[in-house]
């Protein structure tokens, strides 16, 4: 056996490397990284073929002393840390003066820099680690660095290296997380002499971000905005943009872009019943959080914080994304719903709509006569051929047989009816809506339920006769587990010998529902809610709700009442959220007027 040796630095060098460099992106992270942190506001990137031949910075940042050059390749040196104290308060983030040494010491550089007012500069080029020339010279204010033949010494570590494309693909990352997180500078990125990007210095977030990630996000895009101890800001998606991959998710925590498990996951939970589960909200967030809080150590290339405190960095972010998300939609629900409001007037949709009335027949007003009716779907020829009317004082279905009269408050009047058992057609004016009569019930339900959950209020019904429910031992565990918590919902359940339990009490709005049906899957819900760390409570209360709320509501093939119709359209306009159900699914389908008339050649 060999005796036990000292590695030589170079090896050491290059062993380290190998956390920092991955890639040619992982250089130009670090690259600019120092050139933000010299305070640079105009950073210039020329890449060629996707970074693996070279990588060129040129920054107008502070410079360095031919000193400061020379010794900025040594490993652990770095200007920005010098005492412990300053390591718990490194505001800049992870300064571990290491990147320039790993990185030199598996490619090639040159870097020349001059500090301001100086009147010479310096330059100096290394080798695999070993300084090859250093000189005074003349330069630019700034420093530029040229990193070139990536992994020219390490051969293996460059047959990792994939295609041109894709190594540029995670180039344009890079540059985009670190423009994002430093508006007020100016970069250009240059790729093959190409111009692939020129981002002004600029004040405004979402102009930076529309110069990187074009116009949909920002567009489709609302604001968050939080103010606590962490400081959140930046722009989420809405839930239409939501998508099948994580294209936009970029966070920003004091100025780095990072991954974070927390943060990812609290955004989700704030889009909550507004997307599909199988779809991710896109978003750019940054926060704002006293460095003594978080430890920017943890990965080798800082691409990972972490929190002293996971739950409080949860709930703040979920806050803000959630009241944002919710303003967001009340807005565009406010758009599309004016005639919504409680100060509906009648005359208003009078003198544009069309009245099922009895006997399906229909009556027209003068306004509607030329585009609604022949707009709408399978009015008959008959309906056509009618003289237009005047439309009558009272609402037909006022008049037809089996109405119930109690609906009845002439500011809350508009159309509704019921097709195939399952959509309710309706209108806003501007619009033929279609409802899914079960998504909205859902809707309608969740938002009645979580309300009282939370007001502790939930109305409930004891059952005349208990309803009695076998489940299996697995099914008991969790039960017995859980039958505190299901109080909370309304549920009064007790043991009855074996395997079986009695159910004495329910939501009201569950009376219709099958329990044996709901038990099982409430229980499947409260199983797989186990063990999750985030905010446990709060995620098994919107499964469970959202899993009552499916239950006690209308489904598709149900047949509605005229005044189930209207109570329905109505309760949905009051919801927060009248767009999707508690899935996520869409709830109306909207046919724009402005569509009926191209489609009839108007
Ligand atoms: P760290 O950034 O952790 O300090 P680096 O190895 O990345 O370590 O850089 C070492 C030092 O070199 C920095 O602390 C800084 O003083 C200096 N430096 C690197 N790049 C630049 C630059 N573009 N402009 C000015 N100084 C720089
Ligand atoms: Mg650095």
């Amino acid at each position: 056996m060999n005796k036990v040796i000292i590695l030589p630095p170079e090896i050491i060098n290059q062993i380290a490397a190998g956390e920092v460099v991955e890639r040619p992106a992982s250089i130009l992270k670090e690259l600019l990284e120092n050139s933000v942190d010299a305070n640079a506001d105009d950073v210039k990137i020329f890449v060629e073929n996707g970074g693996i031949k070279s990588i060129k910075v040129v920054d107008n940042g502070s410079g360095m002393s031919a000193e400061d050059a020379e010794i900025a390749f040594l490993p652990h040196s770095t200007s920005k840390i010098s005492s412990a104290e300053d390591l718990e308060n490194i505001l800049t983030l992870g300064f571990r003066g290491e990147a320039l040494a790993s990185i030199s010491s598996v490619s090639k550089i040159n870097l020349k820099t001059k500090i301001k007012n100086r009147l010479s500069g310096f330059e100096i080029k290394i080798e695999g680690g070993k300084i090859v020339k250093k000189q005074e010279a003349g330069s630019a204010e700034g420093t530029q660095i040229i990193v070139s033949e990536i992994f020219f010494n390490t051969p293996a570590r460059r047959k990792f290296l994939k295609s041109e494309n894709t190594e540029l693909r995670h180039i344009i990352n890079t540059f985009t997380n670190i423009a994002l997180a430093n508006p007020e500078a100016r970069f250009e990125l240059w790729h093959n002499g190409r111009n692939l990007f020129t981002l002004p210095k600029t004040r405004d977030l979402r102009e930076r971000i529309r110069n990187l990630t074009g116009g949909n996000f920002t567009d489709n895009s609302f604001k968050i905005n939080y103010d606590g101890i962490i400081k959140i800001n930046g722009y989420a998606g809405l839930p239409k943009i939501a998508t099948k991959r994580k294209i936009t998710q970029i966070i920003i925590v004091n100025k780095r872009a990072i991954s974070n498990q927390t943060i990812s996951a609290a955004v989700k939970e704030a889009f909550y019943s507004t997307i599909p589960h199988n779809l991710y909200p896109q978003f750019v967030i940054f926060l704002e959080i006293d460095s003594k809080k978080i430890d920017v150590n943890v990965h080798p290339r800082k691409l990972e914080v972490r929190f002293s405190n996971q739950q409080e960095v949860f709930n703040a972010v979920k806050i803000a994304v959630k009241s944002g998300l919710e303003n967001a939609l009340r807005k565009e629900a406010g758009e599309r719903f004016p005639d919504f409001s409680p100060k509906f007037r009648l005359n208003n949709f009078r003198s544009q709509k069309i009245f099922p009335a009895k006997n399906n027949d229909y009556k027209i007003d003068n306004a509607v006569s030329k585009t609604a009716v022949k707009d709408s779907m399978s009015f008959s020829k008959e309906v056509l051929d009618k003289p237009v009317k005047p439309a009558q004082e009272s609402l037909p279905w006022e008049e037809s047989e089996g109405t119930d009269k109690t609906f009845e408050t002439d500011e809350e009047h508009f159309q509704a009816f019921q097709l195939l058992n399952s959509y309710i057609i309706t209108t806003n004016g501007r619009a033929i809506q279609i409802i899914d009569q079960h998504a909205a019930a859902e809707r309608v339900a969740y938002e009645k339920l979580k309300r009282e959950v939370e007001e502790k209020k939930v109305e409930i019904q004891s059952l005349l006769i208990p309803f009695e429910i076998e489940l299996n031992p697995q099914e008991r565990l969790i039960l017995d587990e859980n039958i505190e918590v299901l109080k909370n919902f309304g549920f009064e359940i007790e043991e009855f010998g074996g395997n079986s339990y009695v159910v004495r009490q329910i939501p009201v709005d569950l009376k219709k529902a099958d329990l044996n049906l709901l038990a099982k899957e409430l229980l499947v819900e409260l199983a797989n809610s186990a063990g999750n760390e985030h905010n446990i409570c709060q995620e098994i209360k919107e499964k469970i709700i959202t899993t009552l709320a499916c239950h006690g509501s209308v489904r598709v093939g149900d047949k509605l009442s005229q005044l189930e119709i209207m109570n329905l359209v109505k309760n949905l306009k009051k919801c927060d959220q009248p767009y999707s159900c508690p899935h996520g699914r869409p709830i109306i389908f909207e046919i724009p007027l402005s569509e009926l008339e191209r489609r009839f050649g108007r």
